[in-house]
């Protein structure tokens, strides 16, 4: 087995990764714990998920050398699962777009911050996004990066919410609600939650 490639570390048995925000050593995991509302996905179950979406994109790209392009910032951490739970060989690249501003609403316009170094013209692309809502963000970037000459695009995604326009049927879907944790934030906090969880109401006002 190459290495980097070996089974991943056990979860569970560090009494400090019990809980959604207890990862947070150093810091007061109580002041963290109080802003959420109900864990979704716990990070054992979002751990498992992303091992077997991992094998369905080896098993679909075997013998290929995919391009996995990561939309930052919210999909930092499932592009870093995903890629070291895969077995084939990758390149990965990213773009940041911004559709959300602050809000917890789709703003629906979609404007690139950062552009993708890779040049995909005859490449087999894999969008990894974090989490599908209307699905507007990830159309424009679907028909963006098409339009560069990529060979094929496609998406994976972790998360959709209910409405999601063309998500893929692997991603599991979560109430039409604000989430976080996982690497989506809200304000740029509590990407570093290992769960993904809604937030409490005491947060918005
Ligand atoms: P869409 O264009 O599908 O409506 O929105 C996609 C993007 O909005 C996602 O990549 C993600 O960054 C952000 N987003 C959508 N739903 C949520 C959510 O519930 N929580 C957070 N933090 N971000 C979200």
């Amino acid at each position: 087995m190459p290495a980097g490639l070996g089974p991943r570390r056990a979860r569970g048995t560090d009494p400090v990764r019990r809980s959604c925000c207890t990862n947070l050593v150093g810091v007061d995991a109580a002041d963290i714990s109080a802003d959420l509302e109900h864990v979704l996905h716990t990070a054992d179950q979002i751990d498992a998920r992303g091992t077997e979406l991992a094998a369905l994109i080896d098993a679909d790209y075997a013998g290929r050398r995919p391009v996995l392009v990561g939309v930052l910032n919210g999909a930092m951490i499932v592009m870093s699962d995903l890629c070291r739970a895969m077995h084939c060989h990758v390149e990965v690249d990213w773009m940041a777009v911004s559709s959300y501003g602050s809000g917890t609403r789709s703003s629906g316009v979609v404007r690139i911050l950062k552009d993708l170094t890779v040049d995909v013209a005859g490449r087999d692309v894999l969008i990894v996004e974090d989490i599908i809502d209307t699905g507007l963000t990830l159309s424009y970037l679907v028909h963006n990066i098409a339009t560069r000459g990529a060979a094929s695009v496609r998406v994976v995604t972790m998360f959709r919410k209910p409405e999601a326009l063309n998500a893929p049927a692997e991603a599991d879907e979560i109430p039409d609600e604000f989430v976080v944790g996982y690497g989506l934030d809200y304000a740029g906090r509590y990407r570093n939650l290992r769960d993904l969880a809604t937030l409490a109401p005491h947060v918005y006002r």
